[in-house]
């Protein structure tokens, strides 16, 4: 198969640049491109920090996190995804993207293949690279409604490959894995026994319309060869925290400690006792901004749909609509830059998701009600004037 090109972070720093720009100009520009919750984070969230900080909670906190959190991890692990996990398996990073960062160091080198879906998070490719492995893209389609073609993901797999990174639901496209998904990569794992999984189940409470999400690590055969990442970021808006954590398999407690330890020594000790508050406290939070993101969602795809030359596809779980925008002819930079300077609407270019993006934008529908309506205006009127152009 033809590897896709790697997603491409230029494109987002561009988009951000101009974003900062402009705002430093005094324009106000429709935020539809970030991915975080604009929610404030729970009040009793808010106030377990406060008291760790009164009782001198400042100082070096245990590496691997702190007991209490990682307890209420397992507990979490355990009530969520129906996962039985020893407390000696979690380790606590500063965000969900350091649990990434420390599981590829340890785990895989330059004789190594990490091989991540297309498109996806764009952090996979770039942490593969830090940790100075090959990265492999496989891609997904719209038409498949972005399932993972087996056969092509078995294309894929060599003796080389170390690491398959999986995201349900899915940064970008919302897709949720299914049990003959989950069946067919345990199977096809079992044909490669180098390989383990990388689950990334940050948006795994975030599902909608009847979805449930499982978690691949609940396959029998898939236990003891999945990491499993997840942190309190996005679940209960707590992005600037910076806690999130893994749960490793046994063979990877000691490396990854290591890395660890090496790498960032420990996280905030108020940080981890607001996330233990988060996991531990009332969930009403949590589904009363669910209530918000499933109706926004609607909202949203609904209103890029109703756009001539727009199609965004349904997404089952995450905060995000996958637009394909191939009906315009643009690329995904050429458009996300004209809705920025026609619309003062930001997006993500679909391409900073992998090469598959190419024709796509992604936006965000963790914004407010108002944010999304008026992006949508301006999307519409930005698009039209294209329109306008062409004929
Ligand atoms: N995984 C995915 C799929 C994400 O979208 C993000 C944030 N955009 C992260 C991980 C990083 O989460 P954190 O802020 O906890 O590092």
């Amino acid at each position: 198969m033809t590897p896709t090109a790697p997603p491409s972070e230029v494109d987002v720093g561009q988009i951000l640049a101009e974003v900062a720009r402009r705002r430093a100009a005094g324009i106000a520009v429709i935020p539809l491109h970030s991915g975080e919750p604009d929610f404030p984070t729970p009040e009793h969230i808010v106030e377990a920090g406060i008291g760790a900080l009164r009782e001198g909670d400042t100082h070096y906190t245990p590496p691997g996190g702190l007991g209490e959190l990682r307890s209420a991890v397992v507990d979490d692990m355990a009530q969520h995804k129906g996962l039985d996990v020893d407390p000696r398996q979690v380790i606590v990073t500063p965000g969900a993207k350091l649990a990434i960062h420390v599981a590829m160091q340890a785990l895989c080198g330059p004789d190594d293949e990490v091989v991540c879906l297309d498109p996806s998070y764009g952090a996979y490719a770039a942490l593969g690279h830090l940790a100075r492995a090959t990265v492999q893209h496989v891609p997904t389609k719209i038409d498949d409604g972005f399932s993972i073609d087996l056969e092509e993901l078995e294309r894929a797999l060599g003796p080389r490959s170390r690491l398959l990174v999986l995201n349900f639901p899915s940064n970008p496209t919302g897709h949720v894995l299914d049990d003959d998904e989950i069946e067919g990569i345990a199977q096809l794992c079992e044909r490669h026994p180098r390989l383990l999984v990388l689950s990334d189940e940050i948006y795994g409470r975030l599902v909608y319309g009847g979805t449930t999400f499982r978690s691949p690590a609940t396959h029998p055969s898939l236990a003891d060869r999945t990491i499993v990442v997840d942190g309190v970021s996005k679940t209960y808006a707590m992005t600037g925290w910076r806690v999130g954590y893994a749960v490793l398999p046994p063979q990877l407690v000691e490396p990854a400690a290591q890395v660890a330890l090496d790498m960032f020594l420990c996280v905030s000790g108020v940080a981890q006792r607001a996330a233990a508050a988060a996991l531990r406290g009332p969930q009403d939070a949590v589904e009363a901004m669910l209530g918000r993101y499933a109706a926004r969602r609607e909202r949203i795809v609904d209103g890029v749909n109703a756009i001539e030359g727009l199609h965004a596809h349904e997404p089952d779980g995450a905060f995000y609509a996958w637009v394909d925008a191939r009906a315009l002819g643009m690329t995904s930079a050429e458009l996300s830059v004209h809705l920025l300077a026609n619309g003062d609407v930001a997006t993500y270019p679909g391409t900073a998701f992998g090469g598959a993006g190419e024709g796509f934008v992604r936006l965000t529908f963790a914004t407010s009600e108002e944010n999304i309506s008026l992006g949508l205006e301006r999307i519409a009127e930005a698009v039209g004037d294209l329109r306008a152009v062409e004929a």
